[in-house]
């Protein structure tokens, strides 16, 4: 015999405790179940300790899909301001950092807590330690044999998550769900990741450890403009954790560490009204003081300006408005924020989150390719694909 639910919902995560919520609240049974022994991990360690939960300014551009327009549906209907209004009904204090992020003011432990309380308003149940063995087919749904037995339902909801940060619970399983149902998965990759850089280079930037600074970076058709932190491993901060999701292996960077300033211009100007100072001086200007002298030791530059030929200063400006890095790669799957790619939307009603000729069966949250840029527009997604698939399934 097997224990019966309307909604099935695989994964008690962002997206799975939203749509859970959500059908509960439409009257189906629901049942959250998940392999690990605490529900909602990432949302605990996510914003370091803080919950990024939202971006007020999120659009559909700042997606990554292989299907960019399929994501607009359910981002429209469930909005920023929606999320923002039942934290707020929650009365949990928050507070935006840069433009448009939301972030608790205490901790993420609130948004995981008000997502479970609203599971239990809405009569939802959340089972934990619970592994899926095997799914297939029933007369009316699915059935799932699991470690705490055999459930069946109507509706079956996917919300195991992506790759990233496999100690936290992440396993490739969604992904085995969609092939066994026939779907195709688009390769994945992770993203919003640190690069890691050659041994030379990593050598030659290590006084620089530890240092942030606001820089312009390019990689194929894409920049951010936004803080970059050189590590003891390879370069990280937002800029570089945003422009790894563009990042192909091989492809170099080019890096602008003087994004606010005309670099050539300046250099010009300071050869000419004092001659006597540095490209040295002329950092510091700009960067922190420590930062700036290891960039300039990096290119070796010495002697006054008035030393220089136009072509070294236009050599300079390249250097520093250009600079080419190439990373060795990405720290991977173990810190990435995200997992790019995944299953196919092209297969998935934008309405619905289900499949278009097996409508009771759906993929939310991460484990569709759907990826936004770092600043809460994952969750953003993780909320709006669960309440389009919660009021649904
Ligand atoms: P998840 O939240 O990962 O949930 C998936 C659930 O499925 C997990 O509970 C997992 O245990 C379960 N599961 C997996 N496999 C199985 C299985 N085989 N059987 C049963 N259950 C299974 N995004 C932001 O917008 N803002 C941030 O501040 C932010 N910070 C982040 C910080 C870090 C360190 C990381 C790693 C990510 C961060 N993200 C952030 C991204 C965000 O956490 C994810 O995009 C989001 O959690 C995805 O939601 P999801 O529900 O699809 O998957």
């Amino acid at each position: 015999t097997s224990e019966k639910h309307d909604v099935i919902i695989i994964g008690a995560g962002a997206a799975g405790l939203m749509c859970a919520a959500t059908a509960g609240y439409r009257g189906r049974r629901v049942l959250v179940i998940d392999h690990a022994n605490k529900p909602g991990k990432k949302i605990l360690m996510s914003g370091g300790g803080r919950c990024n939960f939202t971006n007020l300014n999120s659009t559909p551009a700042n997606f990554l899909s292989d299907n960019p327009h399929y994501c607009i549906s359910a981002l429209k209907r469930y909005t920023p301001q929606h999320f923002l209004d039942l934290v707020e009904r929650h009365g949990i204090e928050h507070e935006e950092k840069a433009a448009g992020q939301l972030f608790c003011k205490d901790s993420s432990k609130e948004i995981l807590n008000m997502l479970l309380t609203e599971c239990e308003w809405a009569g939802a149940e959340v089972r934990l330690e619970t592994g899926v063995k095997a799914i297939s087919r029933a007369a009316n749904g699915y059935q799932l044999k699991t470690t705490s037995g055999t459930f069946s339902c109507e509706s079956l909801v996917v919300a195991c998550g992506g790759l990233s940060i496999p100690t936290m619970g992440a396993t490739g399983f969604g992904y085995d769900i969609a092939r066994q149902f026939g779907l195709s998965v688009l390769s994945t990759r992770p993203g919003l990741v640190p690069f890691t850089l050659h041994p030379e280079l990593k050598e030659q930037l290590a006084p620089l450890a530890g240092v942030s600074c606001p820089v312009d970076v390019h990689c194929n058709n894409e920049h951010f403009r936004e803080p970059m932190l050189v590590t003891h491993r390879g370069l990280s901060g937002p800029a570089m954790l945003q422009i790894s999701s563009f990042w192909q292996p091989g492809d170099t960077l080019s890096i602008n560490m003087l994004p606010a300033t005309d670099i050539e211009q300046d250099l010009y100007q300071l050869r000419k009204n004092r001659p006597q100072s540095t490209v040295a001086q002329y950092l510091m200007q700009h960067l922190p003081k420590r930062f700036a002298q290891a960039l300039n030791d990096l290119h070796g530059w010495t002697g006054p300006l008035q030393g220089y030929k136009n072509s070294d200063i236009e050599q300079a400006a390249r250097a520093l408005g250009q600079w080419a890095i190439k990373p060795a790669g990405t720290e991977g799957y173990r810190t990435a924020e995200v997992t790019l790619g995944g299953v196919d939307t092209r297969q998935l009603s934008s309405r619905t989150m289900a499949v278009l000729d097996q409508p009771d069966l759906h993929f939310i949250g991460e484990v569709a390719d759907v990826t936004g840029h770092l600043g809460g527009h994952n969750f953003q997604w993780a909320w709006a694909s669960g309440v389009a698939a919660g009021n649904s399934a």
